[in-house]
């Protein structure tokens, strides 16, 4: 059995100029890899006819199938879909389905549509037209001497929509018979050595089959186990064995088996327990309640934060007291105990969380260093505070605190 091959081509000047950085074609590999068909090369071609061509020939050459993403605009610089006309020799012909759907943008938009914009529903005659929910550019798939070709514009979020909505399921659909099933194991609070210490044994005793992969990110680390076959089943039970042996070697530091990263798991946990919580930030600035509220859904549980970057707000917003800031200073445990607890009670939640660190470059002391963090947590039967030594930088300091105050959260939800 054979495993579907594909070919990515990005057309467009701008990404060899340097200026647009070729995220489709990045983007497009993962989606293809999940679905089980091989990317066996990318390229990127200027907006030069020849150029094209030749990079739709050689690609024939090698793959089952072709994406191209790029050179769908309405002006004479994109070239992609006369040429893909020329290419397999027919005519570019007035499609309704697709003027249709023009038309239906534009009215929702109240805006006049151009001869131009008209032009656009003009397709290859050999080509099934695939509807584009947010632009104006159709996107094209072809069939011809057993391979598919598919055009797409390259603006990526039209990109992304039509692949999801329609591409993905039409190649599943038609030509997979062979399978790469992934399992994540996501992992926060370990770096990436240590958590290949406690499981090496069993990584090494892994059948063949199976591939593992540490993939780091800020202060998670994704493990993906891959298997790959004929049978999804089979790959699934395989995965199955091996998640089980490997759950009680790391299991305090495992906060879900799905792709998706912990504000999305916090968001399943609180929604699971019916808790709401709320938020007292201080060196974050709000990006803690930017990540809860990041998550569809989030107003389930979210109550609401305050920042409260100066002392003054932490006083009159959260009543913590002057005193206690004055003695033992904004960055202290006595004080992010006042702000989680004070902010759970003011806002009506179940658990208030709270952050108050040195993010840097400034401010730092012997004492208080750039990168110290303190976090609170309160719900109704305790209140504790912890801290953490994180960078020198400032942005990672208050990303990296961000997750931290939600593993935070994430582990005394679990206690219960
Ligand atoms: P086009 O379909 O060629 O009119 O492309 C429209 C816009 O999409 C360009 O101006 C770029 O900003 C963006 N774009 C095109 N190709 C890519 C790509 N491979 N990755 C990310 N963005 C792209
Ligand atoms: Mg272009």
């Amino acid at each position: 059995m054979k495993q579907t091959l594909a070919e990515i081509i990005s057309i467009g000047d701008e990404i060899l100029y340097g200026q647009t950085l070729d995220t489709n074609s990045h983007w497009i590999s993962g989606a293809l890899d999940q679905i089980g068909i091989k990317v066996i090369r990318k390229s990127t071609v200027p907006d030069i006819e020849a150029e094209i061509l030749t990079s739709f020939q050689e690609a024939e050459k090698r793959a089952d199938v072709i994406l191209i993403t790029g050179g769908l605009g309405p002006t004479k610089d994109d070239l992609t879909k006369p040429l893909l006309a020329k290419y397999f020799g027919v005519d570019l012909v007035m499609n309704q389905d697709a003027l249709n759907d023009i038309e239906q943008l534009f009215t929702k938009a109240n805006r006049k549509m151009t001869d131009l914009n008209r032009m656009q529903a003009e397709l290859p005659a050999n080509c099934d037209k695939i509807t584009n929910q947010l632009g104006t550019a159709p996107g094209m798939w072809f069939k011809e001497r057993g391979k598919i070709f598919v055009s797409m514009p390259g603006v990526p979020y039209e990109m992304k929509r039509m692949m999801t909505d329609f591409i993905i399921p039409r190649l599943q659909k038609e030509l997979v018979n062979y399978h790469v099933v992934h399992q994540m194991i996501m992992t926060i609070g370990i770096p990436e050595s240590s958590l290949a210490e406690k499981i090496r044994d069993w990584e090494e005793a892994l059948p063949k089959h199976l591939k593992l992969a540490y993939l780091p990110t800020k202060n998670t680390v994704k493990l993906r186990i891959t298997a790959s076959g004929p049978d999804r089943d089979v790959l699934k039970k395989d995965i199955h064995e091996q998640v089980d042996k490997l759950k009680p070697l790391i299991e305090k530091y495992v906060f879900g088996f799905d792709e998706g990263n912990i504000e999305y798991f916090i968001g399943k946990m609180l929604k699971e327990a019916n808790k709401t919580v709320a938020c007292a930030e201080s060196c974050t600035g709000g990006f803690l309640s930017h990540l809860i509220t990041s998550i569809p859904g989030s107003s389930a549980y979210f109550k609401g934060a305050v920042i409260a970057y100066s002392n003054e707000v932490k006083h009159n917003m959260l009543n913590v007291d002057t005193e206690t800031l004055e003695k033992h200073g904004a960055v202290s445990e006595e004080v992010v105990i006042q702000m989680a607890k004070n902010v759970r009670e003011k806002l009506n939640a179940d658990v208030g969380l709270s952050i108050s660190g040195v993010a840097g470059p400034d401010g730092g002391t012997e004492e208080k260093p750039v990168g110290l963090i303190w976090f609170g947590y309160s719900d109704k039967e305790k209140t504790i505070a912890k801290k953490y030594n994180f960078s020198k930088d400032r942005i990672l300091n208050i990303e990296f605190g961000a997750r931290k105050a939600l593993d935070l959260l994430r582990i005394n939800l679990s206690e219960k």
